[in-house]
């Protein structure tokens, strides 16, 4: 995809087409983009008005996923989902609540400190998210991409109340990707090996998880999947 369909893609995520349809009707746009001013100051007042519902309403829902567009995906096998641009997910992280008591994390099967990193990426301060999400989760690039957050955090969040939830898978995928696509960063460093081979039973999420965090410990670990037909990276095609 050419990097002009793919920041329109993303700039998407903000100014609609539909905004922009709006806001050149009600100021008056002629067809040779001139603005007529006499027609601009006349509709100002409707202008601020319907910008404001439009905000307000924009606030209910979640930023949308930007995508390849249908006609350049059907030539590639690269993910349709564009991810978030580190704008949209700040616009994203700042429709969270901040809940004192966080219904989101006692839908997450492995207690990501939701509103935590949430409010790192608010601040812009995405290390400091990534740091956080991987204190429980090992695997935050694949969560925000097959966890079914809709039946999960997502389902919890009271902003789901009135309006949509808060995008927490996005934002924990956008999290994972930026901090793949980020250079220099600091080496990932293991201990020595202690001497002690452990076979992990499974290659799921939980076994995978299990023998990073053994090998973290000075383990030689290897996860083996027991039923390779119904193993959950190739049920998800990951
Ligand atoms: S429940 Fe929703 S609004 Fe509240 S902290 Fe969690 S993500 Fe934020």
């Amino acid at each position: 995809m050419d990097e002009k369909k793919l920041n329109q893609a993303k700039l998407g995520a903000i100014i609609t087409a539909e905004d922009t349809r709006l806001v050149e009707e009600l100021i008056g746009i002629d067809e040779n983009g001139k603005i007529d001013l006499a027609k601009l100051e006349q509709r100002l007042p409707d202008l601020k008005r319907i910008l404001a519902s439009a905000i307000a309403e924009r606030k209910l829902l979640k930023h949308p996923m930007p995508e390849q567009d249908p006609e350049v995906r059907s030539h590639n096998f690269d993910e349709v989902a564009l991810g978030y641009s580190p704008e949209v997910a700040i616009a994203e992280a700042k429709r969270c609540l901040n809940c004192k008591n966080p219904m989101c994390r006692n839908g997450c099967p492995v207690s990501v400190r939701i509103p935590e990193f949430i409010a790192k990426v608010a601040e812009g301060d995405f290390d400091a998210a990534y740091e956080i999400i991987t204190s429980t989760n090992a695997l935050p690039a694949v969560c925000g991409r097959v966890c079914p957050q809709e039946r999960q955090c997502e389902s919890r969040c009271v902003r789901g109340v009135k309006g949509e939830s808060v995008a927490i898978g996005r934002l924990e995928r956008f999290v994972a990707d930026y901090h793949m696509a980020k250079k220099n960063k600091a080496p990932v460093t293991v201990p020595e090996s202690n001497g002690h081979r452990i076979a992990v039973i499974g290659s799921g999420p939980a076994g995978l998880t299990c023998a990073g965090d053994l090998r973290k410990m000075g383990y030689t670990a290897s996860p083996s999947s027991v039923c390779p037909r119904r193993s959950w990276p190739r049920r998800s095609r990951i």
